[in-house]
């Protein structure tokens, strides 16, 4: 069997290929010079499956995608709070270059727009680094996320700098208040190259597929960013990724996304999928017509927005039976699904409302597909609980989804074989 997915997105792309409105940018004048109509659509999973239509291979600048990477790359060396000292992370309503900081403190409102963006730039790759060398650590952060060696667009770097002037202007003023502390033509020259990196919608659907897999490019295996990173910048890609027109974006699309003025558009769903489409015409914020609707009808028809999330399996506790008999007799609880905080809740109530009489018990994992965090916490708890009430407790998790089983009395939980 072929998978329907190809053939699905190709539908979603003849679809929106009707749509003729908008222009290519022209205040950067090379990036008026492509051909308008050029479109692909790709779709990467957490597992490293791609799929792609139209012109999916053809690159095209990254611009201000690159904004994203850049802001969670100096999150991974400096730290949250010392970046957020230097860029706060609220939605501006400002379109993308405006020459606007907080008043009281000088920082730009967010990463995503030009003065975050520049201010995100010059904080990475060392303390000492040089603006090359910046843009070297920039550069190789990129081809790590799309599992590639990528080049760069010279002419569109020049034709960039010979227009540079409000780009330049941010860089001053920003300069002016300390928030950089380099030259401000240097600074601009490299944030424009990074801004020039070429990439393919391929390549960008496996960049936002590392985010969405939580940090990890799902073909390399290689750990480009930490878990918590990762989900404080989604938040701000959700939040302040798609210039002013953000509060639009969150409600009819709901993933996290960012945009450049190159056309292309990425969306990490974490867990799940990167998506990314490249269609030069811009609207009037800046993001791409037919990129903005071809997001908008995979939200829709694939039920991909955030916000959209299946309820929790309503039965985690999925069954249980008794083994043996007499004093020997032990009650197992077979638990199954991806357990989370309200899984494990659920699992904790039955025990309460409903506590086994048997002296044994057993608890079944093999059924269950991952269980951390607060819900690992939450069933170690409730197994030592079980064991103050006096039961013998026991692990069937040959799967190993409960490793280093220590419910917090200094007894690790024994295992009991899956055949029982
Ligand atoms: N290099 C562009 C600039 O700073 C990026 C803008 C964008 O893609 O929004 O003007």
């Amino acid at each position: 069997m072929d998978s329907p997915v190809p053939d699905y997105l190709t539908e979603v792309a003849q679809a929106c290929s009707a749509t003729r409105t908008g222009e290519p940018a022209t205040y950067i004048p090379e990036l008026a010079t492509v051909d308008p109509d050029l479109f692909g659509v790709a779709m990467a999973t957490v597992d490293g499956t791609l799929y792609s239509v139209g012109d999916a291979r053809r690159e095209f600048t990254i611009q201000s995608i690159s904004k994203a990477f850049v802001y969670g790359l100096a999150v991974r060396e400096l730290g949250h709070e010392a970046v957020l000292a230097k860029v706060d992370v609220e939605p501006s309503g400002d379109p993308f270059d405006e020459l606007s900081l907080e008043p009281t403190t000088g920082r730009p409102r967010n990463p995503m727009i030009n003065a975050g963006a520049i201010t995100t730039h010059a904080l990475v790759g060392g303390p000492d680094a040089s603006p090359m060398g910046r843009f070297e650590a920039i550069h190789g952060l990129l081809c790590d996320l799309a599992g590639r060696e990528l080049a760069v667009d010279d002419d569109v770097w020049r034709s960039e700098m010979d227009t540079a002037h409000r780009n330049l202007a941010i860089a001053h003023l920003l300069r002016s208040h300390d928030i950089i502390t380099d030259s401000p033509e240097d600074v601009v020259s490299a944030y424009a190259r990074q801004c020039s990196v070429l990439v393919t919608a391929e390549d960008l659907a496996m960049m936002a597929a590392t985010l969405a897999n939580a940090g990890v490019q799902p073909v390399t295996g290689k750990r480009v960013f930490g878990g918590g990173q990762v989900r404080h910048l989604l938040s701000v890609m959700l939040t302040c990724g798609m210039y002013d027109s953000a509060g639009d974006w969150v409600s009819s699309v709901g993933i996290p996304a960012k945009s450049g003025v190159g056309g292309g558009i990425i969306g990490a769903l974490p867990g799940q999928v990167g998506i990314a489409t490249f269609s030069p015409r811009l609207d009037a914020h800046g993001n791409s017509v037919r990129g903005v609707e071809v997001f908008e009808r995979l939200s829709r028809d694939m039920g991909l927005h955030l916000m959209e999330v299946a309820p929790p399996a309503r039965s985690v506790v999925h069954a249980t039976r008794v083994v043996g008999s007499g004093e020997d007799a032990v009650r197992v609880f077979e638990l199954s699904g991806t357990i989370g905080f309200t899984g494990a809740e659920r699992v904790l109530r039955r025990l309460a409302e409903d506590p086994p009489a048997e002296r044994l018990v057993a608890v079944d994992l093999g059924g269950v597909h991952s269980l951390e965090g607060p819900a690992r916490v939450m069933l170690l708890e409730a197994i030592r609980r079980l064991r103050l009430d006096g039961h013998e407790v026991y692990l069937i998790d040959t799967e190993g989804v409960l490793p280093d089983a220590d419910p917090g009395d200094g007894r690790l939980l024994e295992q009991l074989p899956a055949e029982l």
